[in-house]
């Protein structure tokens, strides 16, 4: 390879010599000469020519003089080595260019032979420099495709995860049918539709996202009125707001807009940010649609910053938000934002199926049709997405597909479905999840083995663990040892009991003490049933068996209560069956509804405040006292209240809806007549 050399020298001889002695080396594509008379011509040389690898510098010259020439050189191409030209003897000129950086001097009048040499070496040095940085950007390289590694084997794990959820609810309801065909059927093959479709929806979306990055996507296109095609999508998407607690409002400043659009990947752009938006915004929270006709220039388009007539779609929700630093990645293939454990929490578990490619896509989609996307956000105040399409008009006129309009449904029902596996693990045929408290292994063991196939067990290896885990889990039934290092079994069952979110749970204490002291003392410590080891299997599933049915029977008696013509007084909770803590903390859910009965905000967010306990740790009790899920339970409450008000008083049904805490009465009326089997205005006086 030829080695470019740049002379800097003000005397015009100089040039001549050099090209006189280094004509061979010329001649075959050794070195390559490049002359500048001065720093600033040779600075341009610079510039235009890359891959200069030696400067040769006099260091007298007008102008710039050659130790600014080579400090400038340093600082811009530092793989250059210069060498300095000065006059014999000139040692201080020499010393500070030696200081700049230079690499090293030769001096006039100039030996060619030593000037060779000089050069050869000078050469190397930078053969040696250019394959140090060559190796360091093979590191950085290196680095880059590790990184691009983990992220891949991060994604497989998440899709793994996102997969993993429909199957087991598919696979498990295949199994439930078959056992119970008439019973499970019908439910069973709508879930088994619902998530095969998912699964399927999530393996398009990731084959679109593909396609669109090798630009092998194509739209189709229809002209039509696109306000009334996205009022449809938010009315498909509205429909099933009402099971998620959270208020989809869709806001239009235009009645029509006839424009060109792709219906389907319109509904994938909005169907992805709607669900977002559900998906990261709590129970009782808001959801914004707003649509606008505007004039405003599209980044992302070829008109780059010319005004155009554009559709201007805005996504606002009043959800958990964003961290600033998370703003600018969020529409990356496969990227998302930390959130925080509590934050998980209030959006409850079922909520948290990610992959981060929704927004990827849909930023793609978006570019695709000539839009742009931005997003603002604040943690805990909610997030905005803000679309802009260029309004077109070159097609021909079209209706939107029924096809697609059905799709919209699917896909609607897809996004805010409770997820499956909720359903299908607290339904009503799911097995009780119970823990075992027990630090022996082998007895652990053994106890599991004769339970493993009625219940979903979980461990712990001694009080402290059982209690974390009992706090954490709320589980159906606990069976704890009484004799363990740490905590023993009496502190556990003192512990739980006495603490509001775990009081409900049935504990059968197991010990080797068979004398009535201990079994006093268990029994004072809120146990509910007491086994001595050794102890016969049919015992403990006898005992077992009856702490369920206990609770069965309450739950039965809740159901009663709710449909019957009740007193409806705000004291339902009046029970034989429960115990006084019981009692006092269902009375404290009734008092803080009743408060805030008219509010129809008031949600499972706001309870969960009241109460002090997560949402989860709410959703177990409740549904372990009335076999109610929270929301089902408030409603029942609230229509309770709507009862007797319509029993009792003149109002009319508006009111009464107004009054408890339905904003729609038509909502109302339809609930009404589901839970107490005839219409409001049929309710007896
Ligand atoms: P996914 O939701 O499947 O992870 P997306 O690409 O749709 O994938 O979103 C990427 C990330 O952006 C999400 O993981 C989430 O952290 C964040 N995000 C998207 N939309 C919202 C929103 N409306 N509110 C809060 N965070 C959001």
């Amino acid at each position: 390879m030829v080695a470019k050399i740049l002379v800097v020298e003000d005397e015009t001889q100089f040039e001549r010599l050099i090209l006189q002695r280094f004509r061979r080396k010329i001649r075959a594509g050794t070195f390559a000469f490049f002359f500048a008379a001065n720093g600033r011509e040779a600075l341009a040389i610079l510039e235009k020519e890359p891959g200069i690898k030696i400067v040769l510098s006099d260091i007298n010259m007008p102008e710039m003089n050659g130790i600014e020439l080579i400090t400038a050189i340093h600082e811009k191409y530092p793989l250059i080595r210069t060498v300095i030209v000065s006059a014999y003897g000139d040692m201080e000129n020499i010393r500070s260019a030696m200081n700049q950086g230079a690499f090293d001097f030769i001096t006039k009048p100039i030996n060619f032979t030593d000037l060779e040499t000089t050069i050869n070496k000078t050469l190397e040095e930078v053969e040696v420099l250019e394959q140090a940085k060559r190796s360091e950007e093979l590191a950085i390289r290196n680095e880059q495709l590790e990184e691009l590694d983990r992220l891949k084997s991060e994604l497989f794990t998440n899709i793994a995860h996102e997969f993993r959820t429909p199957l087991t609810v598919i696979l498990g309801m295949a199994e439930q049918i078959k056992l119970a065909p008439e019973k499970w059927v019908s439910t069973g093959v709508d879930m088994i539709h619902r998530n095969g479709s998912n699964l399927l929806y999530l393996v398009n979306e990731m084959l679109d996202l593909r396609k669109l990055e090798a630009g092998k996507i194509e739209l189709k296109m229809i002209h039509g009125d696109v306000i009334a095609y996205i009022k449809y999508i938010a009315q498909s998407f509205q429909a099933l707001t009402e099971q998620e607690d959270i208020l989809l409002h869709f806001l239009s400043s235009e009645d029509e807009l006839q424009m060109d659009y792709d219906p389907e990947r319109l509904l994938s752009i909005l169907s992805n940010l709607l669900s977002n938006a559900f998906k990261y915004t709590p129970a009782g929270g808001h959801i914004y649609l707003q649509v606008d006709r505007v004039l405003q220039a599209i980044h992302a388009a070829e008109s780059a910053e010319r005004p155009v007539d554009s559709l201007k779609i805005v996504v606002r929700d009043t959800g958990i938000g964003m961290a600033e630093s998370d703003l600018p990645h969020i529409f990356d293939r496969y990227y998302q934002a930390d959130i925080k454990e509590e934050t998980l929490e209030t959006l409850g578990g079922a909520k948290t199926n990610r992959t981060g490619i929704g927004l990827a896509l849909t930023r793609e989609l978006t570019r695709f049709m000539g839009g742009e996307i931005a997003v603002e956000s604040k943690v805990g105040k909610g997030s905005t997405f803000t679309l802009l399409l260029p309004i077109l008009k070159e097609q021909q006129l079209g209706e939107v597909q029924a096809s697609t309009k059905e799709l919209v449904k699917q896909i609607a029902s897809l996004s805010v479905a409770t997820d499956a596996i909720e359903l299908f693990s607290d339904g009503a045929d799911a097995k009780p999840q119970l823990l075992i408290v027990e630090d022996n292994p082998d007895i652990l063991q053994y106890i599991s083995g004769l339970l493993a196939e009625d219940y979903q067990l979980q461990v712990a290896k001694d009080g402290e663990e059982g209690i974390t885990k009992a706090l954490a889990q709320i589980p159906d039934i606990i069976i704890s040892d009484v004799m363990m290092p740490g905590k023993d079994g009496f502190e556990l069952c003192e512990t739980l009991k006495l603490d509001e979110r775990t009081s409900h749970i049935p504990i059968i204490l197991l010990t080797a003490k068979a004398d009535a002291e201990s079994r006093l003392e268990g029994l004072k410590r809120g146990a509910d049933a007491y086994l001595s080891k050794p102890f016969q299997q049919e015992e403990l599933f006898i005992r077992l068996n009856q702490l369920l049915a206990l609770r069965q029977k309450l739950q039965a008696h809740f159901a009663e209560q709710i449909q019957s013509t009740a007193t409806g007084n705000g004291n339902q909770t009046d029970n034989p069956l429960l115990s006084d803590m019981e009692d006092s903390f269902l009375a404290r859910f009734h008092q803080a509804l009743e408060a805030n009965i008219e509010e129809e905000d008031f949600g499972i967010t706001e309870m969960c405040n009241e109460l002090a306990m997560s949402r989860a740790q709410l959703h177990r009790k409740i549904k372990a006292l009335t076999g109610l899920s929270t929301s089902h339970y408030m409603r029942a409450i609230r229509l309770q209240k709507a009862k007797l008000l319509l029993e009792s008083t003149d109002l009319n049904i508006s009111e009464v809806a107004y009054r408890v805490g339905f904003r729609d009465p038509k909502y109302f009326s339809r609930t009404y007549s589901e839970t107490f089997g005839f219409a409001p205005t049929d309710t007896p006086k």
